[in-house]
């Protein structure tokens, strides 16, 4: 019979005692980090992400337990899925082994009955299944080294001690299964080590126990302490991260109340202690995976922002400065003065981003980026007058007449002059949808070419629309990404009054930026609308026979998703329903597509700043796309169409052309 691994007494205190003091340090010092990691988040600003609880219970369900975007990538998915489970259950165990350890003789109750052998089975395998995670992790760390994964010591380190508390748990229990203390018929795996260490004499099977025994438990105290000061934090934080995610469309942008301002408001974020304590909690969840910047169009194309980097540079300030913002203990904590930009982060981090979201679809444990990334615009903006120069003619368009080109406002409606197309002032509440035409589909002569297009098409099924003409004004989706918010909440003000003011129920656009801003900024300011973008409502109308499309077109087309009206907003078939019900298009699919699209290069308002770093995103996306073996291609957003029109004639295809699917589809109505 085995003696329990804490009998016997070192340096004349007992192997218990020695015990009850590694549990109450190591219990201690785990408690202390996570408490003042805890005062840290209490430290950010406040955000509500208390409501709709069972809307994030079963998000958590999902994304968490289910590990549902881990498998975009099947061998993480499968390594990380066989180490989170395995450490669920197993964790169970080590609680037993620290109880066992602390009060001698106790036992896990049902230990004997059938529930207690299922689970010493199932731990017993899901140990063995976490030593095999762990190898295949090891496998693409070591030798496959994807290089989106930031590599450090700590990751070798924490699998190097996930293995150590499997393997020891194994060769404890081994051990007594060998000396005949413990019945190994439910310890297939133990049984197994029990079999290396077969005729072994009693004392060296003591040793073994003891050995690993106290391995285990010193290890884990190690890996519980080392967790909160790595990026394993998220063994911690990962759950609660997914369980308090943003549920709202996440193309709708943090609002700021600018009617509740004074002295010490800050606009944005301006030092650490003004991001939400939820924005902290993703600091503390980033695995640096590097998930997020695989095909960030800034990182591909060698510009500053790397989303993960800028993420760790954001989190190593906050740990920097942990002990400043907590003051002494008890304090609830300190704002920071210590300003991010430049010190921190550069401001060419900053004004890189397109809002594209592929790092925020791409990460696994639901941490956003175009919000932090925005929020410190507005700062640079709002409170410091810090930004690309070309943003300021753009801002000066929008704010004097309502369009980025300065056009005159009056010139708004004459694309449709020559079409009969009503003004909502002049329509007396007679339409079914508003055309809310935007912008580039105002003034920009392709932009033009599908307003019209859109109308025709509209007119041929006998749908019934207006438009504002002159009243219309941006919807403020760009300068609201670049950070000016006062200028986005004028006009979304007065296209909402105005809107309202004609009864508009529903509105259709082909710009998938006034779409999302429509459909899920607008609510904010009383704007409430059910809001479809022109290949949908187009589509609707195809599908119901209301619109054939007869005339062939003989095109062999790549057709790129828009981030706003695919990735952002979800539309992925309306547009390729579009297209392959035009006789004689062929659509081709590049590698990246869909949800995984690359952006353009156009969107956060990098339409109108200048792209002075690196390769150019456009004509990056460009190559994506004639991969796929045409130089055609199909959009359905004025901004794609302008950067990969832009795209084809920077890179000589003289020969290829780009198409919106609206002017497409008239095309073809036309034939
Ligand atoms: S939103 Fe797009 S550009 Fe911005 S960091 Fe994410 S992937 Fe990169
Ligand atoms: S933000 Fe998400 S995807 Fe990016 S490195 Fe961190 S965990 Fe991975």
């Amino acid at each position: 019979m085995l003696q329990h691994a804490t009998a016997g007494s070192f340096l004349g205190i007992s192997g218990v005692a020695w015990f009850w003091i590694l549990t109450i340090v190591g219990v201690g010092a785990v408690v202390l980090s996570l408490s003042r990691r805890f005062q840290l988040l209490r430290a950010g600003r406040p955000d509500n992400r208390f409501d709709r609880l069972g809307e994030r219970f079963k998000h958590m369900l999902v994304y968490a337990f289910g590990q549902k975007k881990m498998f975009d990538d099947p061998v993480a998915g499968f390594y990380h899925l066989l180490i989170f489970y395995g450490f669920l259950v197993v964790s169970l165990r080590t609680v037993t082994m620290v109880i066992e350890g602390l009060f001698a003789g106790w036992e896990l109750p049902l230990l004997h009955s059938p529930i207690g052998q299922a689970y010493l089975f199932s731990k017993d395998i899901f140990e063995l299944l976490v030593l095999v995670g762990l190898c295949v992790a090891v496998w693409r760390r070591g030798i496959q080294k994807k290089e989106r994964v930031i590599q450090s010591w700590g990751a070798w380190l924490v699998i190097g001690m996930i293995a150590i508390l499997m393997a020891t748990d194994l060769s404890s229990e081994g051990a007594r299964i060998a000396a005949g203390d413990l019945d190994g018929t439910f310890l297939p795996i133990s049984n197994l080590a029990a079999g290396a260490f077969a005729g072994l004499g009693p004392a060296i099977l003591q040793l073994i126990y003891g050995v690993s025994w106290w391995i285990h438990l010193v290890t884990l105290f190690v890996f519980a302490n080392e967790l909160p000061y790595s990026k394993h934090f998220h063994v911690y934080t990962s759950v609660f991260n997914s369980f308090f995610a943003n549920l709202d469309s996440p193309g709708k942008l943090p609002s700021m109340d600018l009617e509740e301002i004074d002295e010490d408001t800050t606009f944005g974020i301006s030092t650490i202690t003004d991001f939400t304590w939820k924005q902290m909690l993703d600091m503390y969840t980033c695995t640096e995976c590097g998930r997020c910047r695989e095909f960030c169009p800034t990182t591909l194309t060698h510009k500053p922002l790397q989303p993960v980097l800028f993420l760790k540079s954001v989190r190593d300030q906050l740990y920097n400065e942990q002990s400043a913002i907590l003051g002494s203990p008890g304090d609830s904590g300190n704002a920071s003065e210590n300003g991010l930009v430049p010190a921190v982060v550069d401001p060419e981090v900053i004004w890189a981003c397109t809002t594209c979201r592929w790092c925020e679809r791409a990460c696994p444990l639901d941490i956003t980026y175009v919000d932090k990334l925005v929020e410190m615009r507005r700062n640079l903006v709002l409170e410091k007058a810090e930004f690309p120069e070309e943003a300021q003619a753009a801002f000066r368009g929008y704010e004097v007449n309502g369009n980025p080109w300065q056009l005159p406002a009056e010139e708004r409606a004459n694309w449709a002059s020559d079409l009969d197309v009503p003004l909502a002032s002049a329509a007396g509440g007679d339409f079914e949808y508003l055309f809310f035409v935007g912008s580039p589909g105002s003034y920009d002569d392709h932009g033009k070419t599908v307003s019209r297009a859109l109308v025709k098409i509209l007119k041929a099924a006998g749908i019934r629309i207006a438009i504002l003409g002159p009243e219309e004004l941006s919807t403020g989706d760009a300068p609201r990404r670049l950070g000016n918010e006062y200028l986005f909440q004028m006009l979304a003000q007065q296209n909402v009054e105005t809107m309202n003011g004609y009864g508009v129920k529903r509105i259709v656009t082909n710009c998938p930026h006034a779409y999302n801003t429509l459909a899920h900024e607008y609510p904010e300011f009383g704007g409430d609308y059910e809001v479809v973008h022109g290949t949908q409502l187009v589509a609707e109308l195809v599908r119901a026979g209301k619109v054939k499309l007869t005339g062939s077109l003989s095109l062999d087309l790549a057709y790129h998703d828009p981030c706003y009206l695919g990735r952002t907003n979800g539309e992925y078939d309306a547009p390729r329903f579009l297209l392959n019900a035009i006789p004689g298009v062929r659509v081709r699919e590049a590698e990246l597509h869909r949800e995984t699209s690359m952006c353009c290069g156009a969107g956060g308002g990098r339409m109108w700043l200048e792209e002075k770093i690196g390769e150019r995103i456009n004509q990056t996306r460009f190559f994506q796309l004639e991969a796929s073996g045409t130089t055609d291609v199909a959009v359905a957003c004025p901004y794609c169409f302008s950067m990969l029109s832009d795209a084809q004639n920077e890179l000589g295809h003289e020969d290829a052309s780009a198409y919106d699917v609206i002017e497409l589809v008239a095309r073809s109505l036309e034939g």
